[in-house]
């Protein structure tokens, strides 16, 4: 969307000046003197305010013919979380136990609000819930090593048994003492030049690859829940760290096809569907974005 409310311009053309980091992603600046587009953070000389434009998306930027700026390079850097975010993702996943408050952030010269409306941007949950996740992932991996579920209750930082069942059996499914059995698949995030994507694996593979932004993706998390038998819940494991590497490497250039392995159920003939189809996906949205 081409920005034309004049409060807003201002704000943006002030963050621009500002360099803020908070507002990468934001807005994609187009100069028209230059024909580059920018994020907020760019080091280049700032343009008057009387020669920019600002979108809220850098595709839109592109589609007006503005090319990406080569020393903020604003379609690499514009998905990724603000540093902020960033040092938020890992107090969380340095203490998966505990539940960080706003205070605790803060102490950390970290924003709630920030980080609150990264999240909902980003990955359309609110901070809480992916703290959540984060917590009841770390439980359920302890629980499937074989600690007892009280045991595993107390630590992970619940006030009560009670409570610390009711929030497991809401989000895998089953009650602790009865999930050894139940699979997982873990989600997580990338940023990629046409924005942000979600993986899914499971212990076999790569079982989902998707945009943040695309609908339907609640229907496709439903069946892919119930295809394999499985909960969806926040994590890493080998498979996503190498479809990551892999993806990145594909987006640079430095790679054609893809090499991790895939955990896709169905028979063979559904199996060598899927393949095209999802490197069929990541081709056409590619060529789309630099033919437009
Ligand atoms: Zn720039």
């Amino acid at each position: 969307m081409l920005i034309t409310d004049h409060d807003k311009i201002e704000t943006y053309y002030q963050a621009l000046l500002d360099r803020e980091q908070r507002f990468v992603g934001i807005f994609f600046v187009g100069v028209k003197t230059t024909g580059v587009f920018c994020i907020a953070t760019c080091r280049a000389r700032k343009p008057k305010l009387k020669n920019v434009v600002f979108y809220t998306s850098f595709k839109e930027a592109l589609d007006n013919g503005y090319r990406p700026c080569k020393i903020c390079k604003p379609t690499e850097n514009a998905n990724q979380a603000p540093e902020q975010v960033e040092n938020a993702i890992t107090l969380v996943k340095e203490n998966p136990k505990e539940k960080l408050t706003d205070v605790q952030l803060r102490q950390k010269g970290i924003s709630p609000e920030v980080v609150r409306r990264w999240f909902k941007k980003n990955y359309g949950i609110t901070f809480q819930a992916y703290q959540r996740m984060y917590r009841i992932n770390n439980a359920f991996q302890e629980l499937k090593k074989g600690k007892n579920a009280t045991h595993t209750a107390f630590d992970t930082g619940y006030e009560s048994l009670s409570g610390f069942g009711y929030t497991f059996k809401k989000l895998v499914g089953k009650s602790p003492k009865h999930s050894k059995n139940k699979n997982i698949i873990l989600i997580n995030r990338l940023t990629t030049p046409l924005g942000p994507m979600f993986v899914c694996a499971t212990d076999n593979g790569i079982c989902l690859l998707e945009f943040v932004d695309r609908r339907k993706l609640e229907t496709e998390f439903k069946d892919l829940q119930k295809l394999l038998k499985a909960n969806i819940i926040s994590g890493e494991n080998e498979h996503i760290k190498q479809a990551k590497k892999e993806i990145e490497e594909y987006f640079k250039g430095a790679r054609k096809t893809f090499q991790v392995t895939l955990d896709t159920p169905g028979t063979a003939f559904q199996n060598s569907v899927w393949k095209l189809f999802a490197r069929h996906r990541i081709w056409n949205n590619y060529n789309l974005s630099k033919t437009s």
